[in-house]
């Protein structure tokens, strides 16, 4: 993976991609406006939400081992994985058990930030995505580049070629003549998946929430593939960030409300299921919750970036952002895209890597995501936070080096006053852009004119015979409205 800024400059080159990513973000981002606007206590659903997130991340401890009681009282198997290679190993060794060699998955960021899909082909296992847009990115070989809308890069005549040409590859073939019309896209679609939902016997899904209190997990989508993922097969895995706990149905309440609207601009979520264990002749028989750490510990143990595990998916701060709305989210190098991926990816893959240490800085800090935010998660506090981490690394010593000089200038008056003298002397030989690894600073910047005198110069030996602004001419030393008078 590049880092930002190469491949962000990528992107911006594609005028296509451009196009399709001002059209969908624009339009989701309206109707999130109008149904946000509608509620009078949006705001006191907000602080309810960020205060509920809050104070079950301050006892995760407590609210994660009741959810594993409650979950195991309803007949289903708790895993406890502490990073990807360990949930993979899991989930495979589950799948295997079951003699089944492929899977049908709802869309799950926790599963494509651990990779399962490629360690279930290392052991033989096809996944199936069903939700559609990831049907289209992984028909295309494609990466998710949206959190809600992994497809959103593509508009709909590349998608029609996608299922003309890959569709038979992977089960039932698109009809003769598909043409770009949704509808028709939709069908196709349709017959392909209920093939597969009819056939597969083993399920994996993520979940949005997980209520401690029953043991419940939550899964929200807008196409019904999940409750089809949900429902029909004898094993159900799934696969849940140890963020996603809260404690009871009140709670949950909430952000029921907060997120339809927040990421489908829907006042309403189409498809709302929540099981609980397994009962006996209804739905999966087999019933595996792993909850996945892989670097959340480590989350939650910084008091600034902690916030970034209230996230609830919901990407009004991907439609909000200017500088995912250019470049969209394969420049960001990581399953979560936009603003929130530039604090979640550095903080649960580390800063080492130029890759993760160039994102915190993939944003303008206008703070727009933070307006949207329904959990009132403090993005820019965040990728400030994290730019101090990236700057205080081995890799940026010269320009820790430079501030410190520069610190050091400016904290004198005689020792910034012969710096400014001797800036002015050169000041002809001094270049419009900096060479070598400085020369950075210089592409997107102009070196100011250095001018002959500085202002502190010229106010020493013009400043004291000129008058103050508004004073009176006629009277030097006397300020016009002031009756105190004297030289400001
Ligand atoms: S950071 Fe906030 S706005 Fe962005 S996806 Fe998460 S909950 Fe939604």
């Amino acid at each position: 993976m590049l880092p930002f800024p190469e491949a962000a400059e990528r992107a911006v080159g594609d005028s296509q991609l451009r196009h399709n990513l001002r059209m969908a973000t624009r339009t989701i981002r309206h109707k999130r406006e109008e149904v946000v606007g509608e509620l009078d206590d949006w705001s006191a659903l907000r602080a309810a939400g960020k205060a509920v997130k809050d104070r079950t991340l301050r006892h995760l401890d407590t609210y994660l081992e009741r959810l594993e009681a409650a979950v195991t009282a309803a007949g289903g198997r708790v895993h406890w994985a502490a990073d990807a290679a360990e949930a993979n190993e899991i989930v495979t060794g589950l799948v295997r058990a079951t003699g089944e060699t492929d899977v049908v998955k709802v869309k799950s960021m926790a599963t494509q930030e651990i990779e399962l899909n490629e360690a279930l082909a290392q052991a033989g296992i096809i996944a199936y995505e069903t939700d559609l847009a990831e049907l289209i990115v992984q028909l295309s070989d494609d990466l998710p580049s949206h959190i809600l809308v992994p497809a959103i890069h593509r508009n709909r005549a590349e998608i029609r070629e996608i299922f003309r040409d890959r569709m038979a590859a992977w089960g039932v073939a698109a009809p003769e003549g598909l043409g770009d019309d949704p509808r028709a896209l939709a069908e196709a679609a349709r017959v392909h998946l209920r093939e597969r939902f009819l056939r597969s016997r083993v399920a994996i899904s993520g979940a949005n929430f997980a209520v401690a209190d029953t043991g419940t997990m939550v899964v929200l989508e807008s196409e019904g593939n999940g409750r089809m993922c949900l429902t029909l097969p004898q094993t159900l895995i799934s696969v849940v960030g140890i963020e996603k706990v809260v404690p009871t149905w009140s709670d949950l309440e909430v952000f029921l409300q907060l997120l339809p609207r927040s990421s489908t601009g829907e006042r309403m979520n189409p498809y709302t299921s929540t099981w609980t264990g397994v009962a006996p002749g209804d739905g999966p028989q087999e019933f595996h919750l792993v909850l996945l750490d892989n670097g959340r510990s480590d989350v939650l143990a910084d008091e600034v970036g902690r916030q970034a595990l209230r996230c609830i998916r919901c990407s009004a701060c991907l439609n909000i952002c200017p500088v995912y709305e250019r470049t969209g989210g394969h420049a960001y190098g990581s399953v979560y895209p936009g603003p929130i991926g530039a604090i979640l990816t550095p903080q649960l893959r580390g800063t080492a890597s130029a890759q993760e240490a160039s994102l915190p800085y993939a944003s303008s800090l206008c703070g727009a995501c933070y307006e949207v935010c329904p959990v009132a998660i403090d993005i820019p506090e965040v990728l400030v936070h994290l730019r101090e981490e990236v700057a205080a690394s081995p890799g940026h010593r010269a320009e820790k080096a430079a501030m410190g000089a520069a610190g050091w200038v400016l904290g004198g008056e005689r020792r910034l006053g012969a710096a400014q003298r001797a800036a002015s002397a050169a000041r002809s030989v001094v270049p419009r852009r900096m060479p070598g690894p400085a020369s950075a600073w210089t592409d997107t910047r102009d070196i100011p004119e250095i001018p002959e005198e500085s202002f502190r110069a010229w106010w020493r030996r013009e400043g004291a015979a000129e008058p103050a602004p508004g004073a009176d001419p006629a009277e030097p030393g006397r300020s016009g409205g002031d009756e105190e008078g004297g030289r400001r």
